[in-house]
């Protein structure tokens, strides 16, 4: 099996894998399969397991320690984010704030987002342009249309699942600002890949997740800027400084931070490694009749190439997937999340292509562990998927 399905997720490094598994039994590490909030020794060193991996975690994303909030993954940082802080502001003034966004964000801000609006809050969709992006004069219009409103929310991705687009979050975050809006960036995408340091971005709120740079499932966290506060989503122990109750799963964590100092290591020789193997990628599949590259040129994550085709209408979006799987290539036609629908790409649709085209995409994303022959094979197998189909 060629996978090239990385955005969706990634395979655990060996590295990470071997430093979980420290902390999950009692014969590999003492007690390190302790409660980190127990008093005994071993969950005393799982608190120091916990707390350090929050310390370095927080340093590559230029943060004190106490501004990370661990969380189950992306998803539920940005339901906090959105919520939390919708939630807060609500509980405080006894009004909503604002919340706007832009149509081409992942599920888990729009369905949160949704979900807001059925309990009151005024939703602003902003449009992207033909490659995906927010353009800042756009969202200070609409800030400007907005008034006096206080407080708002803006939430817009660092960069698309789908596309790689990089949307200019350091404009859009200066822009938010100014109208005294709060920024939150979701960065499940470059996290590991490019810069997402708080600083360099002005985000106030960032949501990273582990298993997209080869850590494990069900661990994220949120960066949330130490003047902001958010309503707690989980109630229960004091954990995350009251913040987010439950039990600090240490193993997790730990391999969030292997992961995380992984891909910090290596980042520079794997953005010229997968940079140069999607250029070929390029070049192969440019060679297939009728082929219509989706992800920019430029400000596009380096190891996305999303394609579609002029003659969608007689091609079948699911069959090219499938058709890719039985070559023994793994690829993906969008959102992992929303694939086994065959919704057109709600992503592509917003970036203004026709529903057939937004149907037939294929995504292809690579990662640090990608060979050349293996970008060479799966070109060749969606020609041969894409001929046979057309026959
Ligand atoms: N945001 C983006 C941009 C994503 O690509 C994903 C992953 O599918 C998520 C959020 C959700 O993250 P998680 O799978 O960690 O909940």
């Amino acid at each position: 099996m060629i996978y090239l399905d990385n955005s969706a997720t990634t395979p655990l490094a060996p590295e990470v894998a071997r430093r979980m598994n420290r902390w999950r039994d009692e014969a590999s590490m003492g007690a390190g399969f302790a409660n980190a909030s127990s008093a005994h020794r071993g969950g005393q060193r799982a608190r120091v397991e916990v707390e350090e991996s929050r310390e370095r975690i927080a340093m590559l994303l230029g943060a004190e320690p106490k501004e990370i909030i661990f969380t189950s993954g992306g998803t539920e940082a940005d339901n906090y984010a959105l919520k939390g802080y919708a939630l807060k502001e609500y509980s405080e003034r006894g009004i909503w704030p604002v919340l706007l966004t832009t149509r081409a964000e992942h599920h888990a801000v729009l369905h949160p987002a949704e979900f807001l609006a059925r309990l009151g809050v005024q939703v602003v969709y902003l449009d992207v342009d033909a490659d995906g992006r927010l353009h800042p004069d756009l969202l200070r219009a609409a800030l400007g249309r907005l008034g006096s409103m206080p407080h708002p929310i803006v939430s817009v991705m660092h960069a698309n699942n789908e596309t790689g687009t990089i949307n200019p979050i350091a404009q859009l975050a200066q822009t938010a600002h100014e109208f005294g809006a709060v920024f939150h960036t979701d960065a499940v995408q470059t996290f590991g890949k490019t810069n997402v340091r708080h600083d360099a971005l002005g985000a106030d709120m960032i949501t990273i997740s582990a298993h997209k740079i080869h850590g494990p499932k069900g661990i994220g966290a949120l960066y949330v800027n130490k003047e902001i506060e958010l309503e707690a989503l989980l109630h229960g122990g004091a954990q995350e400084r009251n913040r987010r109750g439950g039990t600090e799963p240490v193993e997790l964590i730990a391999g969030f931070d292997e992961a995380a100092a992984l891909a910090a290591s290596t980042q520079a020789e794997t953005t010229e490694r997968v940079r140069s193997l999607v250029a070929l990628l390029r070049t192969l599949l440019a060679e297939i009749e009728g082929v219509r590259f989706v992800t920019p040129h430029e400000a596009a994550l380096p190891h996305i190439l999303n394609v579609t085709f002029n003659d969608a209408a007689t091609l079948d979006g699911e069959a090219l997937i499938v058709g890719m799987d039985l070559e023994g290539v793994a690829v993906s036609n969008g959102s992992a999340c929303t694939s086994g629908s065959i919704q057109p790409s709600h992503v592509l649709s917003a970036m203004g292509l026709p529903p057939a085209q937004a149907k037939a995409a294929v995504r292809f994303s690579l990662s640090r562990y990608t060979t050349e022959q293996e970008i060479r094979n799966g070109a060749e197998a969606l020609r041969r998927v894409v001929g046979r189909m057309r026959r």
